[in-house]
């Protein structure tokens, strides 16, 4: 549990203008990792803010993978806080893989493609971790700008205890549930089977009330 307020040198903030609108970004410096909260609307309250902590994936936020569901439900998280008018995306780097860092990702991208393993199976194989995210840079940016409790746009009950160790209340999990595609479902089943990700649109992949890629 990191409860150290940021200094001062490792925060800049200015406004960004986005096809979707005028966010304020917040760039911060914290364990190693530069990473970034985008905040839109309405900053009055505290509580209940519809937030996003979304973890770092190149291929998928970047160039559109279809292989997982990031880059959807990044789009998906941005797009929700502007219909809603307020909330705040956390964008937290060093996440690549679950933590294992982009070399290693793609790595098991191999063993999954050719072996045909899962994404957790693909990654015990090489030696590695399933898991090792760390989220407490989200905590303290969280509180840096003042939020005290926020309704979560997550599916993984693991993010909600880690946000919840580190002082921030959750009191609402938002599901944030993609439509799952050929590349991905393989992806989504073992999340849900093997990492207690609650996704109930994995049984009903044509249902459109979904977003699905762009
Ligand atoms: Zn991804």
């Amino acid at each position: 549990m990191r409860e150290e307020a940021f200094n001062d040198e490792d925060v800049a903030e200015s406004e960004l203008v986005t096809r979707r609108g005028t966010f304020r970004a917040v760039a911060f410096r914290a364990d190693g990792h530069e990473h970034m909260a985008l905040v839109y609307g309405r900053t009055g309250s505290r509580e209940d803010v519809l937030v996003r902590v979304h973890s770092e994936c190149m291929t998928g936020d970047l160039f559109g993978a279809m292989r997982c569901e990031c880059g959807d439900q990044l789009d998906a998280a941005l797009d929700r806080i502007v219909a809603e008018g307020g909330g705040i995306l956390v964008y937290l780097r060093g996440h690549e893989g679950r933590g294992i860092g982009l070399v290693a990702k793609v790595r098991t991208h191999v063993l999954q493609d050719e072996q045909g393993l899962d994404t957790l199976d693909s990654a015990t194989t090489l030696g590695l971790p399933v898991d090792v995210r760390d989220y407490s840079p989200a905590a303290r940016i969280l509180k840096h700008l003042g939020v005290a409790s926020v309704r979560l746009m997550s599916n993984n009950p693991d993010k909600v205890r880690a946000l919840e160790a580190d002082g921030i209340a959750v009191t609402a999990r938002v599901p944030h549930l993609m439509r799952p595609n050929p590349h991905n479902i393989g992806y989504l089943t073992a999340k849900r089977d093997r990492l207690g990700h609650d996704l109930p649109q994995v049984d009903q992949p044509a249902r459109s009330e979904y977003p699905t890629a762009r």
